[in-house]
């Protein structure tokens, strides 16, 4: 049986053993946690929020914080000291190192070392920290396996194979087309100076740019990753499956945690949608016009004000 096969089972036979003396060490964590910002946004750091409670359920195995956040060593050391006490194994690692340079079998090192040699320059390592929480300790090398490159973080973090295989199809796709538009400009004797010098002017790539998170969080808003197209238009999917049981979870904790992230899902969406249409028509946010700005404001004033009322201290 492969990591994946157990990871499954382990979900699938878990989901009717919450018992009611975890149920309230579940509900413990969450009134001492669920003011913590783990992430820049209310929508993810609610997210994050129910990911831990799924590790400290069981229902998942490992939970991984901090990929939002630039230079967050300090607030990522803040979280794990909040979140130690609670007998899980914390682990803090560098980003995952993916490099525009991956999937590029068969073409020519040149061009392999060149866009490793722009990613590095443009994304310098080390910028953001992550803290990965798991209910199994043995699970530590995997994790470092992931961060070096060697493993899918997806497959870690127990989401549907299809949804996982999706992702890594594009990213496969988007590399090799960037690196076939490469070759194609610099012709069959490439210079290093002259691959570099195409790389930083932009290349007629069309890129698999989808708005399939903004529509996970329309349709399955309590899953943690973003569902494949065939679990998009299936409500038997292993996503749905995944989202009812952490719905089922966030009910049996607080009923207002499942109603702030139902309310909140449709405005974060829309937030997202905003992005993406932008990213579209080649807009940043600068050249947004004053209704779209003074929208996304509304919508993140709404979102914040839902998060604040379930989170902060004093409630109950
Ligand atoms: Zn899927």
């Amino acid at each position: 049986m492969d990591d994946r096969q157990e990871d499954r089972n382990q979900q699938t036979h878990s989901l009717h053993r919450v018992g009611a003396e975890d149920i309230e060490r579940l509900r413990a964590v969450y009134r001492s946690l669920r003011g913590v910002r783990f992430a820049p946004t209310p929508w993810v750091s609610l997210k994050d929020l129910l990911a831990l409670l799924a590790v400290v359920a069981r229902l998942k195995s490992v939970a991984a914080f901090g990929f939002l956040d630039d230079d967050n060593e300090g607030s990522i050391r803040q979280l794990r000291e909040a979140l130690i006490n609670f007998g899980l194994t914390t682990i803090l690692t560098p980003e995952i190192w993916r490099p525009s340079s991956s999937y590029l079998e068969g073409f020519p090192s040149e061009i392999v070392a060149a866009l490793e040699q722009e990613y590095e320059g443009r994304y310098p390592r080390n910028r953001k920290s992550l803290l990965w929480v798991t209910c199994d300790a043995t699970k530590s090398s995997a994790i470092k396996n992931v961060v070096r490159n060697a493993a899918q973080v997806g497959h870690m973090l127990g989401y549907p194979v299809c949804c996982v295989e999706q992702d890594v199809a594009e990213l496969k796709r988007d590399n090799r087309a960037i690196a076939t538009a490469v070759m194609d400009a610099v012709g069959t004797d490439p210079e290093p100076q002259a691959i570099l010098n195409v790389l930083r002017n932009p290349l007629p790539v069309e890129s698999s740019l989808n708005d399939n998170l903004i529509r996970t969080d329309e349709r399955f808003p309590f899953v943690f990753h973003a569902a494949c197209n065939e679990c998009l238009t299936s409500e038997e999917s292993q996503t749905a499956a995944l989202n009812a049981a952490y719905e089922k979870l966030a009910h049996e904790i607080d009923n207002a945690l499942v109603t702030a992230m139902r309310r909140m899902a449709p405005l974060e969406a829309a937030i997202q949608r905003i992005g993406y249409e932008s990213e579209l028509h080649g807009l940043t946010y600068e050249t947004l016009s004053a209704g779209t700005k003074q929208k996304l404001a509304a919508l993140n004033a709404n979102c914040r004000e839902l998060y604040l009322s379930l989170t902060s201290i004093g409630r109950e």
